[in-house]
């Protein structure tokens, strides 16, 4: 392996079975494929065409049969390496398909056996989740299926901004650049990066379990009509919050124990890919901070986003599960947390709400934030907001919003979650 920097044009030669791994610096680095076939995270690269990765974006160019590239801008680092799992991740990708082509043909003979794989990742923080899942749902789709795509980690997901989970289907390979499609994304807002009991955050772990069934609950109601989106099965990204690295050696035992008696799950450890860049808190929340922005700014600041203004009286702001429920262990004995944590609580306006993001919520009334199970079909024009000042004196609220429009809904949802636009 070799590591270097460089800011002028230069080719890379690859040989089969090896990867460029690029960490992009702080301006944009433009790529094109010059010679044979290459894959980012399972994405083919079009032939020749220049190519623009943003900021900071860490990736791999792969090549199964060999390449040549061309880059263009400074990297922050760049070299070549030509061990990596790829080959039994393709394997993993290979049987998946197998299954997914036997779901389709025993759905003709009988309806309502076309169940194709249920994949999900699980691996601690910085394994490689994203990044296997991304590569398994876009070699699928560019075999012809629709596999959808779930996302439950809170903290650096890759549908829409942080402090969600959510669901879509991938109908082509994913794009390199742009990342996921959310156009038809299933969105739950919980609010918060971490499902970690955090009493003076106002975290409500509860919430968490109770949108993942919710998520779970009206996939399965969509997948119950569609043979096809049936049949390509699911791809799950789970969050890495596996208590203790000593865990880390143990998920793989401890799953294959607790699911022993379960004849239709199968357990496999895959190794993780050298390449995947480990993240401290600190990058973390950086990384977080550049979702958002990139929610509102779009990925190449190519979106508007709208300042409005607001009387107090105009919006309403709830938390969902609203006040810390007791711990456990400050309950008398015997007594269990009694909280809901789908408990509506109207919050009062103050400068608390500060850098709050808040969900709108498609509600006409209160009582549908819960009917509507706190659902919030969102797109990238609609979804969030960002409040950006609180005037007590004249009762106004300045908010950032992805347009001028009105918002579809005077309710709002908030949680934990913050942007500081710097
Ligand atoms: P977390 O649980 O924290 O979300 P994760 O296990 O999902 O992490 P990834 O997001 O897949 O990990 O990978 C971490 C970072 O490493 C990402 O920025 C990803 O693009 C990068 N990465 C993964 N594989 C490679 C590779 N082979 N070469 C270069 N970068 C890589």
């Amino acid at each position: 392996l070799a590591a270097s920097s460089s800011s002028s044009t230069r080719q890379v030669k690859l040989e089969k079975e090896s990867e460029l791994r690029v960490e992009v610096g702080d301006s944009p680095l433009r790529f094109r494929l010059l010679h044979g076939t290459a894959e980012i995270f399972g994405t083919e690269l079009p032939p020749e065409i220049w190519l623009t990765f943003p900021p900071r974006l860490k990736f791999a160019v792969f090549t199964w049969y060999g390449a040549a590239i061309e880059l263009n801008g400074a990297t922050e680092t760049d070299y070549t390496a030509d061990e990596t799992p790829m080959v039994s991740y393709v394997n993993v990708h290979a049987v998946l398909d197998g299954r997914r082509s036997r779901a389709k043909a025993s759905s003709a003979d009988a309806p309502g056996s076309s169940q194709g794989p249920r994949v999900i990742v699980v691996g601690p923080t910085d394994s490689g989740k994203s990044t296997l899942s991304k590569m398994l749902l876009s070699w699928a789709a560019k075999q012809g299926w629709k596999p959808t795509f779930v996302d439950l980690d809170i903290g650096q997901g890759s549908i829409t901004i942080p402090g969600c989970i959510a669901a879509t289907p991938i109908e082509t390979p994913i794009d390199s650049v742009e990342g996921l499609p959310l156009e038809m994304a299933l969105v739950y807002y919980y609010g918060h990066t971490t499902p970690r009991w955090q009493a003076f955050l106002n975290v409500n772990a509860e919430l968490y379990k109770v949108l993942v069934k919710e998520l779970a609950q009206t996939l399965e109601r969509q997948f119950a009509g569609n043979v096809e989106a049936q049949a390509a099965g699911m791809v799950i990204n789970t969050m890495g919050w596996i208590e203790g690295v000593g865990y880390e050696e143990k998920l793989c035992s401890m799953l294959k124990d607790v699911l022993k008696n379960k004849p239709n799950v199968d357990v496999v450890k895959l190794q993780k890919s050298g390449g995947v860049v480990s993240r401290s808190a600190k990058v973390r929340q950086k990384s977080r901070n550049y979702r958002i922005r990139e929610y509102f700014y779009g990925l190449t600041n190519d979106l508007s986003p709208h300042s409005h203004i607001a009387s107090f009286n105009d919006l309403f702001v709830y938390r969902i599960g609203g006040g810390p429920q007791a711990p456990r262990s400050a309950l008398p004995i015997g007594a269990e947390p009694s909280a809901d944590p789908t408990r509506l609580v109207l919050v009062t306006i103050n400068r608390d709400l500060l850098h709050s993001v808040l969900a709108v919520s498609f509600a006409k009334e209160p009582d549908q934030i819960i009917s509507s199970k706190l659902s919030v079909g969102c797109s990238n024009v609609a979804g969030f907001i960002c409040i950006t000042d609180i005037d007590i004196q004249r009762k106004k609220i300045t908010y950032l919003a992805p347009s001028a429009g009105d918002l579809p809904s005077k309710f709002l949802i908030v949680g934990t979650l913050t942007w500081l636009e710097t």
